[in-house]
């Protein structure tokens, strides 16, 4: 069978999008505002896209250039993320390929051939390729059915992935102004927006705007003690087997914690600029083709990782704003299953993200920009309400429901008492001490520990001297990041990290201003979330179907599908999904029929795995 999606596009009616929706993607509706998307671009239409990470945006570009006449041209930056796309659309059943600088020549002439013949539904291009003169004068033989500018974002010069190359797209809507463009992003802020808008002419295309919630995401912060033990008791009490992403700032952390994770029997690789581009090649290979491995990173790694099934995304230092927070985070669970966004932040983090602007070369303009961003990361991690809500009002969507259900503050929420008394000591201490001492020698005054520097300085002169003994230096650690946190006291990277008092620290010391302090218990944070957290026990997302059903069958799969995986040299979620896994082990399939019922079986993939599949259920009847 030859897949013949190409419809006629004068007649696509809903129907049409839904019924190729179910042969080729083997999906039984939409998503979110996928449907009036595909609607549009399929009539002709431009639009721009935002949809968060997992979203759902390729089928926007992709089932309308099923629909549509002519081959539909993405335009993508990411080269192993077009090699992951292709490889799926390909197993579907789609005549989908790349034209990229990884193609040889003759390799190259034979996709421009298939291209002129119309024997394409889809084509990745990388956006100087598609800029060459070769490039758009083949365009200009050829039929297109759409321009999809994926990443769309990187037109923006003042966001963090700016391509030059991209600016360069304006010439589409001039040199093919018949052909419908949509461009798509999970960047949502306005500023981006706008000019996406502008340098890809869609000044008059409509916007569709998705929530930006990840609902499967379940965000959690904790206290940093150790914490390298902490990530490694996390993985293995709830992401044991599981693919996950750890980040770290710097490389010798990569490399100490990826040996660390090794050392307690956890597959985990290092990922960094530093390491030799084979290595680095070698370890995205890995991550994204086994099971269930770690991988250790500084930021160099993320940007196109296009793997559905990262269950968990782990932060060991402390990004430097929300949106890197939530980029970093999203690429777990995109596949809509449970997955966690964990990270283990403390004092030390604030103090280093400081010294790192204040050392940085940028204007004071640049400073003052990014300690707010930096100001409003650690007051959602400080925070003791739901960190859903505050993450998306940074993002400017309100929510109605008080509480999520799916973050560490709504599940368990933290007690929260008067700290107005705890505060006033802290503050007279960092007064009375000069201002010019880190965290741990306030906190030894404090607690009356005679130390060798307590005695140098004759801090047990002072009247501060042991008034709050009824913390322990945990306890106090904490009360302090909250200070921070609430901008009573800040720390001072041109000497040391010594934490003084800011303006605002005077109505407390007066008593004027009310303090409310979380409550750090010993270690219990902890482990009251820990309990609730065992998987299966988040609420399955809309399309998974929950809990695993058939541990032997499940594994059964598994095996097939990593020998599949190996066999025909793609990633294992391109043979199929987790999802799609899942739902084989629960549903246990008889028939073919039965089978076809599934999210993710397509006519493609019944024909090519339907028999092997049953095969495998009625083996495993346990
Ligand atoms: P994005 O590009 O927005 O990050 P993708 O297009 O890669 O997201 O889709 C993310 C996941 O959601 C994929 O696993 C895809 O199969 C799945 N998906 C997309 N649309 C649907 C749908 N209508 N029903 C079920 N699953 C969907
Ligand atoms: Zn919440």
């Amino acid at each position: 069978m030859t897949a013949q999606p190409a419809l006629d596009h004068a007649s696509a009616s809903p129907r049409d999008a839904r019924s190729v929706l179910s042969s080729v993607f083997g999906l039984s509706g939409f998503r979110g505002a996928q449907e009036k998307i595909v609607r549009h671009v399929t009539d002709g239409g431009n639009c721009l896209v935002l949809m968060p990470t997992g979203g759902g945006k390729s089928l926007c570009y992709q089932l309308p250039s099923l629909l549509r006449d002519g081959c539909g041209i993405v335009v993508s930056p990411l080269i192993a993320l077009m090699r992951d796309q292709v490889a799926g659309l390909t197993e579907a059943g789609v005549n989908a390929t790349v034209l990229n600088s990884t193609l040889s020549y003759q390799e190259a002439s034979e996709v421009e051939r298939r291209l002129l013949a119309g024997d394409l539904d889809l084509l990745y291009v990388a956006p100087e390729r598609l800029l060459t003169p070769r490039c758009l004068n083949l365009l200009g033989q050829a039929q297109i059915a759409l321009f999809a500018i994926d990443e769309a974002h990187c037109v923006s010069q003042w966001g963090h992935d700016f391509r030059p190359e991209y600016i360069g797209l304006s010439a589409l809507a001039e040199r093919f102004p018949k052909v419908p463009r949509i461009a798509l992003t999970a960047t949502a802020d306005a500023l981006t927006r706008k000019e996406i808008a502008e340098r890809l002419s869609l000044a008059d295309a409509p916007e569709f705007v998705a929530s930006f919630d990840r609902p499967n995401i379940r965000y959690e912060i904790v206290d940093k003690q150790n914490a390298t033990t902490q990530l490694k008791n996390f993985i293995k009490e709830r992401h044991a087997g599981d693919a996950g992403v750890v980040y770290c700032l710097s490389r010798a952390k990569v490399e100490d914690v990826a040996a660390s994770l090794s050392e307690a029997g956890i597959p985990a690789l290092p990922y960094h600029a530093g390491l030799d581009a084979s290595v680095r090649a070698r370890h995205q290979d890995r991550f994204l083709n086994e099971d269930g491995i770690v991988i250790v990173a500084t930021i160099a790694f993320g940007m196109g990782i296009d793997k559905p099934d990262v269950r968990f995304v782990a932060h060991l230092d402390l990004p430097k704003s929300i949106e890197a927070y939530y980029q970093e985070t999203g690429r777990a669970g995109r596949d809509g299953k449970p997955s966690a966004a964990w990270m283990a932040y403390g004092l030390s983090d604030i103090v280093q993200q400081r010294r790192m602007i204040d050392e940085s070369t940028g204007s004071d303009a640049f400073k003052r920009v990014s300690i707010g961003k930096l100001d409003a990361l650690v007051a959602l991690a400080e925070t003791v309400h739901c960190r859903r809500q505050r993450l998306l009002g940074y993002f400017g969507e309100t929510r109605t429901d008080e509480s999520c259900g799916n973050c560490d503050n709504c599940l368990t929420p933290p007690r929260v008492r008067d700290g107005k008394v705890l505060a006033q000591k802290l503050l007279s201490c960092v007064y009375r001490t000069g201002q010019r001492f880190g965290a741990m020698h306030l906190i030894d005054v404090l607690v009356g520990r005679l130390t060798e520097r307590v005695k140098q300085f004759n801090h047990d002169q002072l009247s501060v001297f042991g008034i709050g003994r009824e913390l322990n230096e945990k306890q106090w650690r904490a009360v302090l990041r909250q200070l921070v946190a609430m901008g009573h006291l800040r720390a001072d990277s041109d000497a040391f990290g010594a934490l003084k008092l800011t303006d605002s620290a005077r109505g407390v010391l007066k008593g004027e201003t009310a303090v409310m302090l979380r409550e750090q218990p010993e270690g219990a944070r902890n482990r009251a979330v820990r309990s609730k957290s065992r998987r299966g026990e988040l609420a399955p997302a809309a399309d998974s179907p929950g809990g695993i059903a058939s541990p032997a069958l499940h594994a059964a799969l598994r095996a097939w599908r990593s020998e599949v995986a190996r066999q025909r040299g793609v990633p294992a979620y391109v043979v199929l999904h987790d999802s799609t896994i899942d739902g084989i082990a629960a549903m246990r399939p008889d028939t073919l029929d039965e089978l076809r019922n599934i999210a993710g079986i397509g006519d493609k993939k019944l024909e090519h795995y339907g028999d092997e599949l049953i095969r495998i259920v009625k083996s495993n009847d346990g």
